[in-house]
């Protein structure tokens, strides 16, 4: 019999519950579910060289850990405060028989930015995975409200690392790599209190698109996630305001499947759009919105 997918993963309400951002999904309840426990590989990504930017939890976590079990080694990036949710990643992908490197680092940064991907470059022995998962967001409910040191920095965090890790990457890629970037329901539909965020999530699609027709060239592959409510740390550090949490994904938004989604949803696409399978797959956005639609 196949499984409910509306009680497949958690569909409770969730607690109330604030971090400062980034926040550490270690200390969340419940757990993002990031198939530590689920996850099979099958080779898909045999002998391949991934660095994936907010490695160490939710959806990049999710990615990260499928990316080692289908056969990758695997850099992970994150800031420096987020190490020991990276620690546990780092044990995650050695347990699947993968070497995983670890690199915390500020993206904001420009010089950090080649930095990480020489080192990444370096360490894992070539590079052919650039998945681009790391983001901000802050809900502010009145552009009146709205700091521009955050307009700022959701965008430097966002869109400018997107063009700087490319580029540093780009020359390293043999044909058949790929670029995956993350942009967001958001950026198609935006709710009203996410003014920035939402705006760098429409950049992201343009970006992807646009980089996919200029290196197709060069057989390298970009496209786009585009997730819905996800239950992550990004949501209870600020992403939402908090009295939107415990009916996140259900009434806050509404989806039709009825609950939030788990970083662990999202494996799949992430393998996918790495692996040789989606050979003929450039410049295109896959959602998982849980029914949200993006079109
Ligand atoms: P998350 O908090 O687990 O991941 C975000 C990561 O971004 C952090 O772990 C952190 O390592 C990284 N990051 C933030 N600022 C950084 C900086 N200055 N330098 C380096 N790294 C930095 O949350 P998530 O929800 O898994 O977010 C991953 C991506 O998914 C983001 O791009 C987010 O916009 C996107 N997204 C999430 C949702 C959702 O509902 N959770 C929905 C749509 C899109
Ligand atoms: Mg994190």
């Amino acid at each position: 019999m196949p499984k409910d997918p509306k009680t497949q993963y958690y569909h409770d309400t969730f607690p109330k519950q604030f971090q400062d951002a980034p926040g550490l999904q270690k200390e969340m309840e419940p757990k993002p579910d990031c198939g530590e426990e689920s996850y099979k590989g099958s080779g898909k990504l045999n002998g391949r060289k991934a660095l994936v930017t907010g490695g160490d939890s939710g959806i990049g976590r999710a990615a990260a850990i499928a990316y080692a079990r289908e056969g990758a080694d695997v850099a992970i990036n994150y800031l420096p405060e987020e190490q020991p949710d990276a620690e546990e990643v780092k044990q995650l992908i050695e347990e699947a028989g993968r070497k995983a490197v670890l690199i915390p680092g500020d993206l904001k940064d420009e010089d950090f930015n080649y930095k990480l991907v020489e080192e990444a470059h370096e360490q894992l022995g070539g590079l052919d995975i650039l998945a681009l998962v790391a983001g901000k967001q802050q809900a502010v409910e009145d552009i009146a409200d709205l700091p521009t040191e955050q307009i700022k920095e959701t965008y430097e965090t966002n869109v400018y690392p997107l063009y700087w890790l490319s580029k540093a990457a780009i020359p390293h890629m043999p044909a058949g790599s790929s670029i995956i970037t993350t942009t967001s329901v958001e950026g198609f539909n935006p709710s009203p209190m996410l003014l920035d965020y939402a705006a760098t999530k429409s950049a992201i699609i343009g970006f992807t698109k646009g980089l996919a027709k200029q290196i197709a060239d060069k057989s390298i592959r970009v496209n786009s996630v585009a997730p819905g409510p996800i239950w992550t740390p990004l949501q209870i550090s600020g992403g939402q305001p908090q009295e939107n949490i415990p009916e996140f994904g259900s009434n806050t938004p509404p989806t039709p499947i009825g609950r939030a989604g788990q970083p662990a949803e999202l494996s799949s696409v992430y393998v996918f759009l790495a692996s040789e399978e989606s050979s003929y797959v450039t410049a295109q956005v896959y959602s998982i919105t849980g029914g949200i639609p993006t079109a």
